[in-house]
Order: structure tokens, then C-alpha cells, then sequence
């Protein structure tokens, strides 16, 4: 059995079903697979062949080997991934990836989608419930809220800041209802997180037994993954290495890039532009990492994270060791990770100028995360020749999840797709409370506990 062990290498490695119960290793560590199962270059032509749904069984049957039956992994993948992935052919060979099918629009749903599925049955198993606590400044929130909603044994509780998500992230969540409580707190989301890291620090809330969801679970990076193996399958020839531009904030996303290319996939180089919060670039150029505190809000919202917590694996990755703190214990390879990786910042200013261009240049509809990754592309064609290399550039976000953004720059707003139209004149039902905490407490109590399920410690976001 694959086993998973901590970047910060105090805590005892353990197999997949620990590491997708516990989120975080006990030492504040994340969890990384010991060795990456590799796929070979016969079976990587083959994929060529195959839908979606088989690549994500083939690539994830490594991992949860002696944790779930081959039969019901498959059954999981085809329900997990019902939608279509399309890659959006621009000039040459460079396409854009469309994360934005899903029941959310945006890629998050890839991995909510099979984490909601692999809890789900581990939660059966068990015969115990499970309630998730998770803070959402919008993606994360609707995207774990529609992958659980209907989960047997399984309630969600998503705090959400009243002012801070748009409309249509506030309807995903609040307008499925059923074992999805949401809960808009009066305040920021940095309020929300606070709330939620006292509750499952406050000894007298022990007894319910609260889980997380955040982006820290390696159940959420192993479905990230898959994508990258589809998108190859269909730009590149047998063998010959990709260029993927993936627009960051926490470095999921680019992590399951990463896992990719450790698993056999033939990469040229990855591209990593981030907006504003450019601790990342920076670190690259100097190898001095310095987490910018508190984040800076930029346009692309979803990337606005000034201390990434997958930072920790690449380090790690890279025979470095960068705890959650952000100190810097031993240095990773530098050389191999500027030869394996690209990274520039993108102010708001040029987001809203590429925005523009690649509409008039290409016809090309990008939301400002997708934006911040094409000209990231465009930053990397001028250090690098890119002739008929085949280059992906993956767009997080459907354009009608920030119409405001698109309407400012192109003076019309993006269709809607039917998955968000449906929203449209649903009820919606949602608590409002405060900051305090003792608030937050006594509704806490009152909705979990004598009807809520329990269960061990976890994390998911
Ligand atoms: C979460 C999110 C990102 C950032 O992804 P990371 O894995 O945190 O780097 C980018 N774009 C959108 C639309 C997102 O929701």
C-alpha cells in the first residue's frame, strides 16, 4: 500500500484513508505520497483512446489501490466527471484548457466532486456522520457544498462573507438546502476562517466532532492531476513534453501539474503566474521566501493568497523543507525548480488589458483568473522560443462567474451557462449572524448537535 508522509517529517506516515480523514499531518505538515506510481509511455499513448472518466480511473486506481474496489472507483469517476473538459484551440498549437463545466464553473469542482465521493463512502464504512465546517471567500465554498449536497451521513456548514461573494457564488450555496447549511457572517473572510479555527480549537465542541474542508487535503490535489494527463492525450504526440500555464494562488492546481509530471507525464516546463501576490516569482528570482501578509486583494480573487500552503510540498518536492509558518528550514533545489518552472505577477492592470486583447486578438473570452494565466504565457514566450511546442493554458473560472469584471473591459457581459441560469429565481435560505464568536457558538450547538453525525478528526477544503 502506497504510504503518505509529512513535509515536515514528524508525524507517522500513513495510508490514503488517514491522509483523506486527517487533511493536515498531526506535526502542521501536508501530506505527500512517499513515491509517485509512475505510468508508463505505452499506456500514456493509449489514454489517446480513452474518455475522461478512464483517464481519472487510470491515474487514480494508483493511489487508492487496497482502499477501494477497482469496480467502484470507476462507477465513482463516471459520475464524478459527467461534464465535458474543453480544450479551446487559440493559434498554433496553444489551447486553452476549460475548467468550467462543472456544477460550479470553476475547477474546483474536479476535486470537491471526488473527495465529496471518497468521504462519502468512507463515512458509510464507518457507519458514523461527519459535518464539515469550511470558510469560502466564494469557489471553494459552492464548490464542496454542491459536491456533498445529497451525501448520506455527511452535513456542510459553509460560512460565507455577506458583502464579499457575488451574487451567484451566493446562490450555489445557498439555494441546495437538504444536509447544505449556509451561514453569511457580517464581516470579512478572513472573520469566517477565524470562527471556524475557534470552533475546532474550543474544547467544549470536542464532543461534535467538526471537520474542515480547505485546500491543504491531498484529496484534492491527486484529482487535479488528471486533467493534465487528458489535455496531453489530445495535443501532444506520443512522448513529446507540454508547456501548462496555471494561473496560482494556493498552488493546488499547479501541484497536480506537478504530481503529472512525477507520474511519468513528459513536461517541458510548467508556467505559474500569480496576480499581485507575487511571494512566488519572487521567491524563484531570489530563493528568499517571504509570505506578504495580509494578502493583496486583487481582481482574481480566488488567487489572492499571500502564504500558499502547497508551497510546502513543492519545497518538499524539490529536497527543501518550508513549514506552515512560512520559515524556510532547508532550501530547495533552486536550480531544478527554475529549470522546471516559470513564474511572473500580473497586476490588475494588465489582467484587465489581456482581458481586452485576447478578446480582439484571438476571440478569445477570458474571467480575470484565466486572464492572469494568458499573459503569464505571453511573459514566458519572451524568455522562451515556444515554436509548435503544444501549450495548455488552464481558465479556472467560467467568464459569467465575474460578468462585472468582463462587461467593464468588453462592454458586454458573458453568456450564462445553464448550470448558473438555473440559479436564477431559486430560493434561497441562509442564517446571518455576527463576528462574535459566542453567537457562532450557540448556533453551532443548536443545528449539530443531538441531530448531527459524528466523527473523528478531518479536513477538507
Ligand atoms: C481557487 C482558484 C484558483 C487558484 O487555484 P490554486 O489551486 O489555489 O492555485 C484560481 N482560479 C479560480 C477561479 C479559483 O477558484
Amino acid at each position: 500500500m502506497l504510504r503518505f508522509l509529512s513535509t515536515n517529517g514528524k508525524a507517522p506516515a500513513v495510508g490514503l484513508r488517514e491522509a483523506l480523514l486527517r487533511g493536515q499531518a498531526p506535526d502542521r505538515g501536508l501530506y505527500l505520497p512517499e513515491s509517485f506510481p509512475r505510468i508508463d509511455a505505452p499506456e500514456l499513448e493509449g489514454f489517446a483512446e480513452l474518455a475522461y472518466p478512464e483517464i481519472a480511473f487510470r491515474v487514480l486506481s494508483r493511489f487508492t489501490d487496497g482502499m477501494i474496489a477497482p469496480d467502484e472507483l470507476r462507477v465513482i469517476c463516471a459520475e464524478a466527471y459527467d461534464y465535458e473538459v474543453p480544450l479551446e484551440p487559440v493559434y498554433d498549437r496553444v489551447h486553452v484548457l476549460r475548467l468550467d463545466q462543472g456544477p460550479t464553473a470553476s475547477f474546483k469542482d474536479f476535486a470537491a466532486r471526488m473527495m465529496a465521493r471518497l468521504i462519502g463512502k468512507l463515512v458509510a464504512e464507518d457507519g458514523r456522520g461527519l459535518t464539515i465546517l469550511t470558510a469560502t471567500s466564494g469557489d471553494t465554498g459552492s464548490a464542496v457544498a454542491s459536491a456533498f449536497h445529497g451525501v448520506p451521513g455527511i452535513r456542510v456548514i459553509v460560512l460565507f462573507p455577506v458583502a464579499e461573494v457575488s451574487d451567484r457564488q451566493r446562490k450555489q450555496m445557498t439555494t441546495l438546502q437538504d444536509n447544505i447549511c449556509t451561514v453569511a457572517v457580517d464581516g470579512k473572510f478572513d472573520d469566517c476562517q477565524a470562527l471556524v479555527k475557534t470552533a475546532f480549537a474550543d474544547p467544549e465542541l470536542t464532543h461534535l466532532a467538526l471537520s474542515s474542508a480547505n485546500s491543504i487535503n491531498i484529496g484534492r490535489l491527486l484529482p487535479q492531476s488528471v486533467y493534465y494527463f487528458y489535455a496531453a492525450s489530445r495535443m501532444a504526440q506520443p512522448g513529446e513534453p507540454m508547456v501548462f500555464v496555471v494561473p496560482s494562488g494556493n498552488f493546488g492546481n499547479l501541484m497536480g501539474a506537478v504530481i503529472a509530471g512525477r507520474m511519468g507525464l513528459p513536461l517541458r516546463r510548467l508556467v505559474a503566474p500569480v496576480n499581485g501576490n507575487d511571494e512566488f516569482p519572487d521567491f524563484l528570482a531570489s530563493g528568499d521566501y517571504r509570505k506578504i501578509e495580509p494578502s493583496r486583494a486583487c481582481l482574481s480573487n480566488a488567487m489572492n493568497v499571500g502564504h500558499p500552503s502547497n508551497l510546502a510540498r513543492l519545497v518538499a518536492l524539490y529536497g527543501g523543507h518550508l513549514d506552515e509558518r512560512g520559515t524556510v528550514h532547508r532550501p530547495p533545489d533552486m536550480e531544478a525548480l527554475r529549470r522546471d518552472l516559470f513564474s511572473t505577477a500580473v497586476s490588475d492592470e494588465r489582467t484587465r488589458e489581456t482581458i481586452r486583447e485576447a478578446w480582439q486578438a484571438h476571440r478569445l473570452l477570458l474571467e480575470p483568473h484565466g486572464a492572469v494565466g494568458w499573459r503569464g504565457l505571453l511573459d514566458f514566450a519572451t524568455v522562451e522560443t515556444l515554436d509548435r511546442v503544444p501549450v495548455a493554458v488552464v481558465e479556472t473560472a467560467h467568464p459569467a462567474k465575474f460578468p462585472e469584471a468582463i462587461e467593464a473591459v468588453l462592454g458586454f457581459p458573458p453568456e450564462v451557462p445553464p448550470a448558473l441560469a438555473r440559479l436564477e429565481g431559486r430560493p434561497e435560505h441562509y442564517a446571518e449572524l455576527g463576528r462574535d464568536y459566542a453567537g457562532f457558538r450557540a448556533f453551532l450547538r443548536h443545528h449539530v448537535e443531538g441531530s448531527a453525525p459524528r466523527h473523528s478528526q478531518n479536513q477538507f477544503d
